[in-house]
C-alpha cells in the first residue's frame, strides 16, 4: 500500500471535474462507486477538498455548481472551473460556477513563504490532500496520516514546488486526506470528508502516455527500480550468484543507455546500499510522476523453469502496462532471449499495485536454472538484456531508438522537438551535423554568429 499517491492528469484529457457535496456522509469509495457508475466511459479521481466547521457546515469559500455553500466573505486564491479542462487559480471567486479553495501553499508568485492556515487544526505533520497544476497538468495528491509521507503544509509546498508545480492548493488533512484513483486509494481514518473534488477523464486519453510532441521541452520519465538490496538471500544454491547484484549490475548498464536516448531516469535507490521498502519504491516513482515504472529481478523455481518473463498487475491487453510488457518482451526475443511461456504473467506484486505509472516487473531468466544461471553470469549477456529492455522501452514511449554516437556514447540524432531547426543549421553549414547534444562554449558561440554574419568586422 502507497503511502502517497500523486496523478497528473493531462488537461486535455480531462471529461469533466465536480465538486460534490457530501450531504450523506458517504465514505470516499462510495463517491468513487457513484461517480463510476455514473460515467462508465469515464476514469474517476476522487481527491478530498475542504473541511467542515465544528457547526457541521462547510468551511470557507466554496461554491458548487454555481451555488455558494460558504461564502464567507474573505480573500484566498483557489480553483475556479466551469465545466472542468477550464479549471484555474484565481482571486476570483465569481469569476465561474464552481470554486474551491482552503489553504494556498503555491500562488502565482510562486511558493508562498507563510501559507494561512489553523496553526492548531491544521499544522504539524498530517496526511494532506491537495490539487495544483504543473506545466500542462492538473496535479492530484493525498498522503496517509501517520505515516512517513506525513507532512506539514510548509513541507508539502517544498515538494510540490520541487516537483515543478506552478500553483498548489492544500485541502483537509490528517485523517481526512483521503484520495480514490482509479482503484488505489488513500484511507486516511475512513471519516466523512464534507466535499470531495471528482475529476472523470475520458477513457481512451487516460491509459495513453501524454503526447511528448504537445510538449517539446518535457523530456519522458523512467523510474527504475534495481530490485532487492544488499542481505536479500535470493541467489544460486551453489552461492555464486546473487539476485541483488545482478539487479544492481543491469541497473547501472541500463540507466545510461536510457539517458543517451534523451529520456529522465529515476532510480528507486541511489546505491549498492540501500534497500527500500516495496510501498517507498512505487512512491519514489509515483512523486517522480514517472511515465513507466521499470522493476528489474531474476527469478527462483524448480531446476527446470527457464527464461524471461514480464509481470503486470493484471490484463487486459489494451492496458498501458501490458503495451509497456510487450513492446520490451518483442525486444527481448528478438534479441535471443528464451522466453517463460508467453514471456507475460499477471501479478499482484506491491510495486506493480502501488505504481500510478504503467508498471511492469521483469524476471530475466531463472536463476535457479544451470542455463539462465550461466547466462546471468556474463557480462556480455547483461549488455544485450539492457539494450534490448533500452528499445522496448523506446518503442513504447515512441521514441525512435537511436544509435550512440562512438565517442560520447550520445545520440547522433537531435530529439524531435529540434529536427527541422537541426537539419536547417546543417545545411546552412553552421553546424556539422554530429554530437547534437554538445554544450555550446563561448569561443563556439563566437563562431557560430560569425557564421550568421552577424558580427561586424573589426575596426568596421
Ligand atoms: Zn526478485
Amino acid at each position: 500500500m502507497a503511502n502517497a499517491l500523486i496523478i497528473d492528469i493531462p488537461f486535455p484529457s480531462i471529461d469533466s471535474v465536480e465538486l460534490f457535496v457530501n450531504k450523506f456522509r458517504y465514505s470516499v469509495a462510495q463517491v468513487a462507486a457513484q461517480a463510476q457508475a455514473k460515467r462508465p466511459d469515464c476514469k474517476v479521481y476522487v481527491v478530498t477538498g475542504g473541511m467542515w466547521n465544528a457547526d457541521g457546515s462547510a468551511c470557507p469559500l466554496l461554491k458548487a455548481d454555481g451555488e455558494w455553500i460558504s461564502p464567507k466573505p474573505w480573500s484566498s486564491y483557489g480553483y475556479a472551473w466551469d465545466s472542468g479542462p477550464d479549471i484555474m487559480l484565481t482571486l476570483d471567486r465569481d469569476a465561474k460556477d464552481n470554486f474551491w479553495s482552503t489553504t494556498c501553499l503555491i500562488g502565482p508568485n510562486g511558493p508562498i513563504e507563510k501559507p494561512s492556515y489553523d496553526k492548531k487544526g491544521q499544522g504539524g505533520k498530517r496526511g494532506r490532500a491537495g490539487i495544483g497544476t504543473k506545466q500542462g497538468y492538473l496535479r492530484l495528491y493525498a498522503s496517509q496520516d501517520g505515516t512517513a509521507d506525513a507532512r506539514t503544509p510548509e513541507a508539502l509546498r517544498d515538494d510540490m514546488a520541487a516537483d515543478g508545480c506552478t500553483s498548489f492548493v492544500m485541502g483537509d488533512g490528517g485523517g481526512s486526506a483521503q484520495c480514490w484513483f482509479d482503484g488505489q486509494t488513500i484511507k486516511g481514518d475512513g471519516r466523512k470528508c464534507h466535499n470531495y473534488i471528482i475529476v472523470y477523464v475520458k477513457k481512451e486519453s487516460a491509459d495513453t502516455p501524454p503526447d511528448k510532441e504537445d510538449n517539446p521541452v518535457s523530456k519522458p520519465v523512467v523510474c527504475l527500480d534495481p530490485g532487492h538490496g544488499p542481505g536479500c538471500a535470493n541467489g544460486s544454491l551453489d552461492g555464486s550468484y546473487k539476485e541483488c547484484e545482478f539487479t544492481w549490475d543491469l541497473y547501472t548498464r541500463l540507466r545510461p543507455l536510457l539517458e543517451a536516448q534523451g529520456i529522465t531516469v529515476v532510480g528507486t535507490r541511489e546505491q549498492k546500499i540501500d534497500y527500500p521498502s516495496l510501498s517507498a519504491r512505487a512512491s519514489v516513482s509515483n512523486r517522480a510522476g514517472a511515465d513507466l515504472f521499470v522493476s528489474l529481478h531474476s527469478n527462483a523455481a524448480g531446476s527446470s523453469a527457464r527464461g524471461f518473463v514480464a509481470f503486470t498487475s493484471a490484463p487486459p491487453e489494451t492496458a498501458a502496462r501490458n503495451k509497456l510488457a510487450a513492446a520490451i518482451i518483442n525486444r527481448v526475443h528478438a534479441a535471443g532471449v528464451v522466453l517463460w511461456g508467453s514471456g507475460l504473467a499477471h501479478e499482484m506484486y506491491t510495486v506493480l499495485a502501488s505504481t500510478t505509472a504503467p508498471a511492469v516487473l521483469l524476471e530475466y531468466g531463472f536463476h535457479t536454472n544451470a542455463q539462465d544461471l550461466a547466462l546471468l553470469k556474463d557480462a556480455a549477456y547483461r549488455d544485450k538484456l539492457a539494450r534490448a529492455t533500452c528499445a522496448g522501452i523506446c518503442d513504447y514511449l515512441g521514441l525512435e531508438v537511436k544509435e550512440p554516437d562512438q565517442e560520447s556514447g550520445q545520440p547522433n540524432e537531435p530529439d524531435g522537438w529540434a529536427k527541422e531547426e537541426w537539419s536547417k543549421a546543417v545545411a546552412a553549414g553552421i553546424f556539422d551535423g554530429t554530437r547534437p547534444r554538445d554544450g555550446l562554449t563561448r569561443q563556439e558561440a563566437a563562431v557560430v554568429l560569425d557564421r550568421l554574419g552577424l558580427l561586424p568586422e573589426k575596426g568596421a
